[in-house]
């Protein structure tokens, strides 16, 4: 084998490109480049003849064996990034989770509000409660005792077979016969 020179074209494998591609030979060694700068990528590294064992085929012999082909590998990082999307939105709905207590205080206020509402409609409404029926005729101001909900004033009638009740635990929509 002829002897190489500093400054040398030739062909050697880059260890980048994973290819044989032209490098300039950098320095030698007893006539042996010992350190090239490959043309196509730029990259300085020890000299690899061209008939070298090529990086890639081992590598993926390694990675076959791991069961980790290349496009394998590739739905992996797919598959990771979407979770940590997944994780981030999550993360996102924990921070949004403070504006649902927000409504639930708001629905809670309005219980109170309900309530207070009704305590008072029950302080100031003097008679006996009807027993809810609905078949009954009901009027607005009218006592009503619901099995599930207790006693109730009617507060409007939705002629004609609806009405609203106020309970303690807030307004519900009742037939009757209004
Ligand atoms: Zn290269």
């Amino acid at each position: 084998m002829s002897s190489f020179v500093t400054g040398q074209i030739i062909e050697a494998r880059c260890s980048r490109c994973r290819d044989v591609t032209g490098h300039v030979v950098m320095a030698c060694l007893d006539g042996m480049p010992i350190k090239v700068e490959c043309r196509a990528c730029g990259s300085v590294h020890k000299y690899a003849a061209p008939s070298a064992a090529p990086r890639p085929k081992a590598e993926t012999t390694v990675r076959v064996k791991a069961g980790h082909g290349r496009a394998e590998a590739v739905d992996a990082t797919v598959k990771a990034e979407k979770a940590v999307e997944r994780m981030a939105s999550m993360a996102a709905e924990k921070k949004a989770a403070p504006r649902i207590s927000k409504a639930e205080q708001a629905s809670m206020r309005m219980a109170e509000e309900n309530e207070q509402r009704w305590s008072q409609a029950m302080a100031t409404i003097v008679g006996t409660a009807e027993p809810y029926n609905m078949n009954g005729k009901f009027a607005v101001r009218a006592l009503v005792e619901h099995p599930v909900f207790g006693t109730g004033v009617v507060v409007e009638l939705f002629p004609p077979d609806k009405m609203d009740v106020l309970f303690r635990e807030g307004v519900k929509r009742l037939r009757c016969a209004c």
